[in-house]
């Protein structure tokens, strides 16, 4: 800690600039080296509760989604009892974490995002590929890029919420006090970003919370290697406890503590749904309301008009359906086209998904990896082969499981609107077509608002101001993050804060300033420099 005096600057937020890996450039072979070298470790996770590794004995294997075969880590189980130890560790770290001079706090996570940005990089890329099947530029976005600017940018944007000051009249000095919350917060967090992973614990603990972090299962290898950046970066002990296991049995513990202060989740609706309903009814036990953070499901749509370019929109079609393997919450995944434009859409999407390899990710040529697991190659199966009897298969439609959970692009195309492709959250690469009658644009864009329960990324193409103007108006509250002439993947931590409303959580924009307000809880102080010595008024003095 420093015990510097002054009004501190800070160093320059920037985002990160992304890195090529393009043939013969440094970080490709460094991290083509480091792909090679971790493919030969395994290593065993443990708990980490106060700083200390925790071993239950109660193991479980993480294995590539491409490469069955290949066990990337083992782990160990949370029980019951080592969850109470973290929640007790968290509790005995907070008064001193939130004691610290923001400055101090915030230097820690600076330094992360420099030893991300530098000697921890093409680790953290590389766990990403492997365990959970990113390509070189889909881990660098996310891995890399955006856990960056998440450290970098919350550093910022807690210093504008800290400035935030009320005003004073004379003889009197009011101030805001902001808080870590009196607790600790419950991070639970998603495999289909790193950045989510990292940033979900370390947001609360910015603000002078401490933390109870339970990591997907499917993405431990990055997780365990986002924390091994924290602790080089000065992490103190407790303030992040790493508590890893079946999600049921540490939910319960956690949820159940009255010191429970806050939720900081992004996974799927039902899970969501399900902590509030498990907080609800335990609403009594609580010192705090704790404050519920939900970021969750997405059916995010890109609508074309007449006047849009059909280049622009097939291009957006594979990029944000197929990217990652349509395991965005942002990707595409239904899509309306009209009638005058559809040949043309249809087909340079097809000559593009032709193109597309997919493949195990330490080949570079490869555009797309598999889907997660078993559960998510079976989930999406099911759909492909639902559409196979409902509607038209245009491309793709295979599935196969020999040596990793392999899923074809594919698009699917159907008459009805309300068809269950059209609807539900797939979270794979199917994307799903309605081609409505040039005239019906008005009618389209009132199906697109009313069709799905989710409301968390959406586009509109068209090169007439007219047409932008009228989705601007009809899906105002179909999507947190709206996207014009660009697809609805792809945002920037400080560019496009990300969250969407309705099923899709609770909007509180994770990378800005209102999820950072999330956690803190404010204290107004006023002082009188000199207070009253007579308790009466002047009006009350005799004519
Ligand atoms: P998931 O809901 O299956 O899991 C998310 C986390 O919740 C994991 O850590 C998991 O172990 C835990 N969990 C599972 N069951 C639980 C229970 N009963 N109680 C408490 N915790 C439980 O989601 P996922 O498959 O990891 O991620 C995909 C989902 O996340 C998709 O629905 C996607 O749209 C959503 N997502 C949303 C955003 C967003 O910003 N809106 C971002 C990324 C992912």
């Amino acid at each position: 800690m420093s015990h510097a005096t002054g009004i501190r600057r800070l160093p320059p937020t920037h985002n990160e600039p992304i890195r090529s890996y393009a043939p013969g450039t440094s970080e490709r072979a460094e991290l083509k080296a480091r792909l090679n070298a971790m493919e030969g470790e395994c290593p065993e996770i443990p708990l980490v509760i106060g700083g200390k590794h925790i071993r239950t004995g109660d193991i479980a294997k993480a294995t590539s989604p491409h490469k069955h075969a290949h066990v990337t880590a083992t782990w160990h189980k949370a029980r019951t009892q080592d969850v109470q130890a973290a929640i007790v560790a968290a509790r005995d770290a907070q008064r001193d974490w939130a004691s610290w001079r923001w400055e101090d706090r915030a230097g820690v996570f600076l330094k992360a995002a420099e030893l991300l940005a530098t000697t921890h990089r093409a680790t953290l890329n590389a766990a990403t590929m492997l365990g959970q099947s990113k390509t070189a530029y889909q881990a660098e976005i996310d891995a890399a890029c955006e856990l960056i600017d998440f450290w970098r940018f919350n550093v910022q944007f807690a210093s504008e919420l800290y400035s935030e000051q009320p005003i004073s009249s004379v003889g009197v000095w009011n101030q805001t006090d902001y808080r870590g919350l009196e607790g600790f917060v419950y991070a639970v967090t998603p495999f289909n970003f790193t950045a989510i992973g990292g940033n979900l614990p370390t947001a609360p603990a910015l603000m002078g919370g401490t933390v109870i972090w339970k990591p997907a299962a499917s993405a431990i290898l990055s997780a365990w290697h986002t924390l091994q950046i924290l602790e080089a970066a000065g992490l103190p002990p407790g303030v992040i406890n790493f508590v890893p296991g079946d999600a049921v049995t540490v939910s319960n513990e956690v949820l159940a503590h009255p010191e429970l202060a806050g939720v900081h989740f992004t996974g799927s609706t039902a899970v969501f749904n399900s902590m509030w309903q498990t907080i609800g009814s335990n609403i009594g036990r609580y010192k705090s309301y704790p404050r519920i953070v939900g970021e969750t499901g997405g059916k995010d749509f890109m609508i074309a008009h007449a006047s849009a370019d059909p280049a622009a929109f097939a291009v957006a079609i594979v990029r944000a359906g197929f990217e990652y393997q349509g395991q965005k919450c942002s990707a595409a995944s239904r899509i309306y086209v009209p009638k005058s434009l559809w040949n043309d859409v249809r087909d340079r999407t097809i000559a593009m998904m032709k193109d597309i390899r997919m493949g195990d990710v330490k080949d570079f040529r490869n555009f797309m990896g598999a889907v997660i697991d078993k559960k998510a190659f079976e989930r999406i199966s099911g759909y492909l082969d639902h559409a196979k009897k409902n509607a038209k298969i245009l491309a793709g439609g295979g599935a196969k499981n020999d040596t990793g959970w392999f899923v074809e692009p594919t698009l699917v195309q159907t008459d009805n609107p309300s068809y269950r492709l059209m609807c539900e959250e797939i979270f794979g690469p199917v994307v799903t077509v309605h081609v409505y009658d040039d005239a019906k644009w008005h009618e389209t864009l009132k199906i697109v608002d009313a069709t799905s329960p989710y409301a968390l990324t959406g586009a509109v193409f068209a090169r007439e101001k007219q047409a932008v103007a009228d989705a601007h108006i009809a899906l105002r509250n179909a999507a947190g993050n709206f996207y014009v002439n660009d697809k609805c993947t792809g945002a920037v931590v400080g560019q496009q804060p990300f969250g969407g409303a309705r099923a899709s959580g609770t909007n509180d924009k994770a990378g800005s300033k209102l999820n950072l307000a999330r956690w803190v809880s404010a204290r107004t102080v006023k002082e009188t420099f000199v207070p009253a010595t007579d308790h009466r008024y002047p009006f009350m003095d005799a004519e």
